[in-house]
């Protein structure tokens, strides 16, 4: 078999991604047209009411705090809304079947592969002892992860959160525990772990901050928490910014910038053990855009990284990541 290659079209296949903004364009009509249910929040990351309108994009609202720089959906759907979206919406259910489907091989080798590596290292950089150890990734999908992981022999418990139940189902197939609940809802009595894991969650939610408290629940003295999301601090957002297909209502509702998640951290009673933008896709993304839509990038010197070589292209991906430049952003934190 060819090796596939690591790239946005690898990860996210256009035609795909494509009908999957297009779904997510009719849940729109379907699940949030009741403008008057809406509630005006303020900054998620640092508490703010200080605020100005970025843009509107499909009839949402983007605002950016003035003091943190996050960007943020405001007035937002309630969280009953964005719950019954998430359970009932054809774009979710297609990101699910199709999306998923197709991109699984790469997303496992790319992706989760070195994520689970990535994990194993960081047992024995962050947590104290070896020895029987407990491992939760919240929002745990089809269970890739906990499949990869579940082949070394590290942890001695593995579970999942996953409040789909489509989803959930699979996971128990391949032999897991599975909690069937969202993260706010969990019985906190009911486990204690030690590593927990949160990939790409944050940015989708109502409330970061309960959701945060909530995984700070189940972590056990001297346990870590490890989750990914997307910064609106990074290179693809910040160029393509309301033209990003990475800035899309209603999934996701907050962009947060790299102060306002260091201020959310902390405001949660936690403490960061280690922070980075290990991103590979940031110039990928925006020269896609480019090639696709060449008005969208009018700065000159940004037109020039798109039309050049693809070792400058690479060497520029990295000092993206070695400058905490990239739109995906990792920490890892521990209760204060
Ligand atoms: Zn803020």
């Amino acid at each position: 078999m060819d090796k596939i290659l690591f790239n946005e079209e690898n990860i996210r296949p256009a035609e795909i991604f494509n009908k999957y903004l297009e779904l997510a364009k009719e849940d729109i009509s379907s699940f949030f047209h009741e403008k008057e249910k809406y509630i005006e929040v303020d900054c998620p990351a640092c508490l703010s009411t200080r605020k100005e309108i970025s843009f509107i994009k499909h009839s949402f609202e983007y605002k950016t705090c003035l003091d943190c720089l996050s960007l943020y959906l405001s007035p937002r759907p309630s969280e009953d809304m964005i719950n019954t979206f998430y359970k009932n919406g054809s774009s979710v259910k297609y990101w699910s079947t199709h999306f998923f489907k197709n991109t699984a091989e790469a997303r496992r080798e790319y992706l989760i592969r070195p994520k689970a590596n990535e994990i194993i290292e960081n047992v024995k950089k962050f947590l104290s002892s070896s020895n029987n150890l407990s491992f939760c990734d919240i929002g745990s999908g089809y269970g890739i992860l906990l499949e990869e992981l579940g082949r070394h022999n590290i942890f001695n418990n593995i579970l999942g959160i996953e409040p789909s139940p489509a989803l959930a189902n699979d996971c128990r197939k391949k032999g897991f525990k599975i909690l069937e609940k969202t993260m706010e809802n969990i019985d906190y009595d009911e486990i204690s772990i030690d590593y927990a894991t949160s990939f790409e969650v944050i940015e989708h939610l109502y409330n970061p901050f309960l959701f945060l408290t909530s995984a700070k629940k189940i972590i056990k003295k001297g346990g870590i928490i490890q989750f990914t999301t997307l910064t609106c601090s990074g290179f693809d957002l910040q160029t393509l910014w309301e033209n990003s297909n990475s800035i899309y209502p209603p999934h996701h509702i907050n962009l947060l910038s790299f102060k306002g998640l260091k201020v959310l951290i902390e405001r949660a009673g936690l403490k960061v053990l280690d922070f980075k933008t290990p991103g590979k896709l940031d110039l990928d993304i925006v020269r896609n855009a480019y090639i696709k839509n060449p008005s969208l990038i009018s700065d000159r010197f940004t037109n020039m990284l798109c039309n050049s070589e693809i070792n400058v292209r690479n060497n520029f991906q990295k000092f993206l990541q070695e400058n905490l430049l990239s739109s995906h952003v990792s920490f890892i934190v521990t209760p204060a």
